[in-house]
């Protein structure tokens, strides 16, 4: 049988100067794979089975008819069934998408079990998912991001954490990408929030791990813009209704207390700007209370009342409007009361 490779309008041609300064990667080069892919200068010697089972692209680029033009390329190797795929992807890239399906050979996706990715490892997943059309990869890593990047208040409340634990906030730049790649704008809200907390970083954007940088485009660039502004408005609005009569309903001692969020309310004239109008309009109170308070006047239900409801009652607000003060449309935001 003559040696040949698929042809696919999505490969470009690679000639065997072009490779040969290739190298094997140490992580996916398996003696007995039976499919070479080509990321950049590094070859990857992977099973088909599991691609070809997971991925419509993959299924349709090695089973399509085989020319015989590349011969040689095809046999630099020493072997006559092992195709090889030159891929627009990074290594690294490529590597994180393997890795999912590596030892896999029953054609089954071997990594579900919980664990907490990296912001490389999940980018690269749905990115590469996206492209190769792996749904349910996708589908894992996006349900993954919308537990942080959510758009039910009561969920988003409840988390201490405003991105998944590995992520750091110029991650959420690639996260509004993933959003609209995806077409998962539920995300986008809480995402373009979290670039409107960053720096001058916002407009560098982060580096991927082949050394490439990804920004956010102008448009939203534009958003955050305006976002910022609205988010230290929303801020500037919650401290002076914060501290706003009545008590709590059940206050022990309400002449007390009524005193006290009088205090608190007229400090707020001494306290710094970044107090009042912070960008983190969600931001907890009780450094501001227990600082002038020092000697807990409050009693323990409007202690609570500060530290609970009340913030709650008020964030929910600015939440109801927040795809708006971030200049996008999310149909249903606020109204579903699913659980996360
Ligand atoms: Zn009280």
């Amino acid at each position: 049988m003559k040696p040949s490779r698929p042809a696919s309008p999505l490969l470009p041609h690679v000639s065997v100067s072009e490779t040969a300064s290739l190298k094997r990667d140490e992580e996916f080069w398996f003696e007995d794979g039976n499919l070479i892919l080509v990321a950049g200068d590094v070859e990857f010697r992977v099973y088909q089975g599991p691609l070809i089972a997971h991925s419509p692209v993959f299924n349709d680029m090695l089973s399509l008819p085989q020319p015989a033009e590349d011969s040689g390329r095809r046999t630099r190797h020493g072997e006559s069934s092992c195709p090889i795929i030159p891929l627009t992807d990074s290594p690294e890239d490529l590597r994180h998408f393997l890795r999912v399906f590596v030892s896999s050979s029953s054609g089954k996706i071997i990594r579900s079990g919980q664990h907490d990715p990296t912001f490389h490892e999940v980018s690269a997943c749905v990115r590469l998912g996206h492209k190769y059309q792996v749904d349910g990869l996708v589908q894992r890593y996006v349900d993954l991001l919308r537990k942080y990047y959510a758009d039910n208040f009561d969920a988003w409340y409840r988390s201490t954490l405003v991105r998944p634990p590995s992520f750091q906030a110029v991650h959420s730049i690639a996260v509004v990408n993933l959003a609209r790649l995806t077409n998962t704008p539920s995300m986008l809200p809480t995402a373009l929030m979290d670039c409107c907390t960053l720096g001058p970083e916002i407009v560098d954007g982060l580096v991927r791990e082949d050394g490439t940088r990804e920004t956010l485009p102008l448009d939203d660039l534009g958003r955050c813009f305006v976002g910022r502004a609205k988010m230290a408005q929303a801020s500037a609005r919650i401290a002076h209704l914060m501290f706003r009569p009545p008590v709590s309903a059940a206050c022990r001692q309400p002449a007390c207390c009524q005193r006290v969020l009088q205090r608190l309310l007229n400090e707020l004239g001494n306290a710094r700007d970044d107090v009042i109008s912070c960008v983190d309009w969600y931001a907890s109170w009780m450094v501001y209370v227990d600082g002038r308070d020092e000697d807990r006047e409050l009693c323990m239900r409007c202690y609570k009342m500060l530290e609970g409801e009340r913030p709650k009652k008020l964030q929910r607000e600015v939440w109801m409007i927040l795809p708006a003060m971030m200049g996008v449309t999310v149909d249903g935001w606020g109204v579903k009361a699913k659980e996360a």
